[in-house]
């Protein structure tokens, strides 16, 4: 008795004559956006380093569109009930896909079995409240928690990473209040009530208010998500721009890049740097093949990570050039280091060239003597370092201080 009061069915009046009900309104609004979401997603997935994660999201919401059609069927069509649970699963499987992605996106392992379970379990204590008042605090309460509970545990994903950018606060924020709506959404159903009976949901205000809600912040959470991804997708394109992918170190630009960002993160002196080149480097060439002087600059950017200290920056600057940016490091401990990659480098064994055959480098160092003087501390490094080439090559040179402005010659004045 009680089904065949609640599933009662209405044909739609959507006449000419009549303004389109506001709530069918948004539910097409929310279908389409929630479509073209899925298709964003599915084609940033083509380019993104996250490609799962991306793929997660576009099933989410892919199904999650789903349920304004059922909302739509629960008004205008037959087993209402149905059609009820049809839109609780299909928002839920949304949600939960979300989940999924974000996990993958931040790191997070996550147990299928109990987010299966928990969709099982949500959806048949959804059905079971069906049938009771719509307007009590059961009906209202036990349909938007499990909403509630899955975008959370999502906002807490995110801001439990390790992954801090701006951004990620973000997102974590947006989901944060897109969770707690849903209790507020609760509390407003039990205030103003969400129709006697399902078929009349859509026609209350609280419809309204609840799928404008909904629109709003699905477009704030996709947007922020896609951010997320757009934002990956050009941070790895600008570090592939940096990089150079012989030594697997930075190009010039990226050392150039990483210099500047060392000083303005310590801004105090003293900063030093260690410019190096390979000596007869030609040589090698020449004798032994260009693929062999390859295999040597190989070896000898290994060496350079290996041996440069935490925070240094590394980069293969020119053909058979390197730099290496010592942040909060003394001339002296340069010199130091300079000292130990000379050395390591005549101990390098590199395939392709006799044992006998010691590769050497030439070093020049230099400090930095004015936060804004990285182009002089460049030329002072590398004028030692044809100071080094002058003297013999295989040893390390630290800049000479540049000589004082030369006095004007004075004529007396007749
Ligand atoms: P010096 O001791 O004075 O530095 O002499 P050098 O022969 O090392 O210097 P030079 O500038 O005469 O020659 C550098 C050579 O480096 C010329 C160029 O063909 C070679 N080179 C530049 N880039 C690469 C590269 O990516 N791979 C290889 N195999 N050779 C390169
Ligand atoms: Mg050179
Ligand atoms: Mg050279």
């Amino acid at each position: 008795m009680v089904l065949k009061t609640a599933y009662r069915c209405r044909t739609p009046d959507l006449s000419i004559d009549e303004p389109m009900n506001g709530v069918v309104f948004f539910l097409a609004v929310n279908f389409i956006v929630a479509a073209c979401f899925c298709a964003v997603f599915a084609v940033v997935a083509t380019r993104s380093i996250s490609r799962a994660a991306a793929l997660w999201f576009a099933a989410g919401f892919g199904i999650a569109s789903l349920s304004a059609i059922c909302e739509l069927l629960i008004a205008y069509a037959p087993y209402p009930r149905l059609s009820g649970a049809g839109a609780f699963m299909t928002v839920l499987a949304g949600m939960l896909l979300l989940f999924v992605g974000l996990c993958r996106l931040y790191g997070r392992r996550m147990n299928g079995w109990l987010a299966a379970l928990f969709f099982i379990t949500s959806s048949f204590v959804s059905d079971l409240v069906y049938a009771a008042p719509r307007s009590g605090a059961l009906h209202a309460f036990a349909y938007q928690t499990p909403f509630a509970l899955v975008i959370l545990a999502s906002a807490a994903v995110v801001w439990l990473s390790p992954r801090r950018l701006t951004i990620d606060r973000v997102l974590a924020a947006v989901l944060l209040v897109t969770g707690l709506h849903f209790f507020a959404k609760a509390g407003l159903a039990v205030l103003v009530g969400s129709g006697a009976v399902a078929t009349d949901y859509i026609n209350t205000s609280y419809a309204l208010i609840s799928q404008s809600a909904t629109a709003v912040l699905m477009v704030s959470v996709g947007l922020t998500l896609l951010s997320v991804l757009v934002l990956e997708i050009m941070a790895d394109e600008r570090s592939a721009s940096e990089q150079d992918d012989l030594s697997g170190l930075s190009n010039r630009r990226g050392f150039e890049r990483g210099v500047k960002a060392a000083i303005s993160a310590s801004p105090n002196l003293p900063h030093a740097v260690v410019l190096c080149d390979l000596d007869h480097f030609k040589a090698i060439n020449d004798t032994y093949g260009h693929h062999a002087g390859d295999a040597v600059i190989k070896c000898f950017g290994s060496l350079l990570r290996t041996l440069a200290p935490k925070g240094a920056i590394v980069g293969r600057v020119g053909g058979e050039e390197f730099a290496v940016f010592l942040p909060n490091t003394s001339v002296q401990l340069a010199l130091l280091l300079a000292q130990a990659l000379r050395a390591g480098t005549t101990t390098m064994t590199v395939a392709g060239l006799p044992p006998s055959l010691t590769v050497t480098a030439s070093f020049g160092v230099a400090d930095l003597r004015a936060p804004d003087a990285i182009e002089e501390m460049l030329r002072l490094a590398d004028m030692a370092l044809y100071d080094a080439k002058g003297s013999g090559r295989n040893r390390v040179c630290e800049a000479r201080n540049p000589a004082p402005p030369r006095q004007a010659h004075l004529r007396p004045v007749k």
